[in-house]
């Protein structure tokens, strides 16, 4: 499935718009509500999730779209999908701490082929462009600009990014940080919410992020595909690459390196 670069500007756009309706609720009210799942939900990625959804819809009507904060369709038979998350990082959102992103990725074949995050407070956004990964920022129109290839870099010892919200409390890190380094190779630390631990591997700054436990693909959709595009990879405890569109979207424990 390939992209067009004129759709590619149209998908950045909307993940713009997006953004700008995301921080107008960070700077004004915002309201909580707890999902089944007991993770938060806020009027931000409802407002969010809608315009997303909308606009793909607009320029891809004949491609389902699977979001976080939608109804979600059955897809067997479907091979190409979106794969949204209107708002990654709720719980840093909620928490004023900037670390939020918005996600858009389009999977096909159980790949992710397109992937781009979003971070609303500093305007700085990751994208994918034929088999390559870039940074950029979007100015207040949402017009791109300091685009920069990003690739990974190998480093002898790693530098480790994990999340600030799971994984390890602070006082675990403390206790359990130099076994846990020693185990990755790495002698340095970086804690960061949502999707941007992605994007620091894909742009070099780090070159592993060990996530245990549960996540959900469309936390990691997005991310993934950036990272592939850069050099990375992102695998299960067993080595293989992860697969999207699985039942129920339910990623097992993974590894994404540089
Ligand atoms: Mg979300």
């Amino acid at each position: 499935m390939f992209i067009e670069e004129k759709k590619i500007d149209e998908l950045i756009k909307i993940s713009h718009s997006a953004g700008k309706e995301i921080l107008r609720i960070y700077n004004t009210k915002i309201t909580k509500k707890i999902k089944k799942d007991r993770s938060p939900v806020t009027n931000a990625d409802i407002a969010a999730n809608k315009i997303i959804c909308r606009e793909i819809q607009k320029l891809y009507p004949e491609i389902p779209i699977i979001s976080e904060e939608s109804k979600k369709i059955d897809l067997r038979k479907r091979k190409t999908f979106w794969l949204i998350d209107p708002l990654d990082g709720t719980k840093e959102f909620l928490k004023r701490n900037g670390e939020f992103t918005v996600n858009i990725a389009l999977i096909s074949n159980k790949k992710p082929v397109f992937g781009i995050i979003y971070m609303p407070i500093n305007s700085i956004i990751y994208f994918t462009k034929n088999k390559k990964s870039y940074s950029g920022k979007l100015k207040s129109n949402g017009i791109l600009s300091k685009i920069k290839l990003i690739k990974t870099k190998k480093r002898k010892r790693n530098v480790m990014v994990v999340s600030r919200s799971h994984n390890l409390k602070k006082s675990e890190i403390k206790k359990k940080k130099v076994a846990f380094l020693n185990k990755f190779n790495s002698n340095k630390l970086i804690q960061s919410g949502s999707s941007i631990k992605f994007c620091l591997i894909a742009s070099g700054v780090a070159n592993i992020y060990p996530r245990y436990g549960t996540t959900m693909e469309w936390d990691t959709a997005a991310g993934d595909a950036i990272l592939r595009n850069a050099g990375g990879r992102v695998v299960n405890l067993d080595r293989r690459t992860i697969k999207y569109g699985k039942k129920d979207f339910k990623n097992k424990s993974f590894i994404a390196k540089g």
